[in-house]
């Protein structure tokens, strides 16, 4: 479903992708663990166009994702076609980015209303349907603050799949939280899973990379330095490199 080729970017002199390839089959899971500076949250970004990339393709189910191929080469798409790519892939940061003036409910439903041009109706009971998915039916007229971090980021996740995306890709979603919050919003990540998401997860969470990934990619100054299933990267890795990394975060 997502297939990265050759992709590198840069930011001013420093080359900060390499040469990445990657490929996330639909209704799988891919985790990506690597150092700080490594380039994680600079491939999810570009993986929904919120980079440009230097060199290299996106495809998401088949379609170029911020670019259209005109007479061979790669033109970028004007604003409105990006945003029309991007509802078709929930993101899930670190931070919870919830519109604080809106309720939970209003959260959820906002872009499927204003982008997809969803009914207000049909909008709220798919709204609180994913609401009670990630266990916070009642809430719906909470504000973000009155809500833990935890909470928050079941919002997070909930306003994302509001919009039926065709992958998720989350960004280290539990490293803000509080240790005691973190399994509540693994569990959520878990469920989707199981139903058979196609999920890209930044995450330092080893365990539920072991647990959860199809495939576990390590990426180290911008270059995939080893992947395949969680029982070779984490727990037979043949680069040293994968190896000192995961003696430090374990
Ligand atoms: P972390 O685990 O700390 O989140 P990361 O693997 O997500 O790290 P990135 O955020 O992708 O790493 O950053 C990779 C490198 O690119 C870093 O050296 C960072 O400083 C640099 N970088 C990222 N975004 C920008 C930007 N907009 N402008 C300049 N440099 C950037
Ligand atoms: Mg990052």
């Amino acid at each position: 479903a997502v297939q990265v080729t050759d992709l590198h970017k840069s930011f001013g002199g420093t080359e900060v992708l390499r040469g990445v390839d990657l490929s996330v089959r639909r209704g799988e899971v891919t985790c990506v663990i690597g150092p700080s500076g490594s380039g994680k949250s600079t491939l999810l970004r570009c993986l929904n166009h919120l980079e440009k990339l230097d060199h290299g393709e996106i495809e998401v189910d088949g379609e170029l994702i911020g670019y259209r191929r005109h007479n061979g080469r790669l033109h970028e798409l004007r604003e409105r076609a990006v945003t029309r790519q991007r509802a078709g892939i929930g993101m899930v940061f670190q931070g919870f980015h919830l519109f604080g003036h809106l309720t939970v409910l209003q959260n959820v439903v906002e872009a499927p209303i204003g982008v997809l041009g969803v009914p207000r109706a049909e909008a709220e009971k798919h709204a609180r349907e994913l609401i009670a998915r990630v266990g916070l039916a009642g809430r719906e007229g909470a504000y973000p603050r009155q809500l833990s971090g935890g909470q928050q980021q079941r919002v997070a996740i909930a306003r994302a799949l509001a919009m039926r995306p065709k992958v998720m890709l989350f960004d280290e979603p539990t490293s803000a939280l509080d240790p005691e919050l973190v399994g509540e919003v693994l569990e959520v990540m878990r469920g989707l899973a199981a139903e058979g998401m196609t999920m890209v997860v930044v995450t330092h969470e080893i365990g539920f990379a072991r647990e959860v990934a199809d495939t576990v990619v390590f990426l180290d100054q911008g270059l995939v330095v080893e992947q395949g299933p969680p029982a070779a990267v984490i727990d037979a890795p043949t680069h040293e490199r994968t190896r000192e990394f995961l003696a430090r975060v374990r």
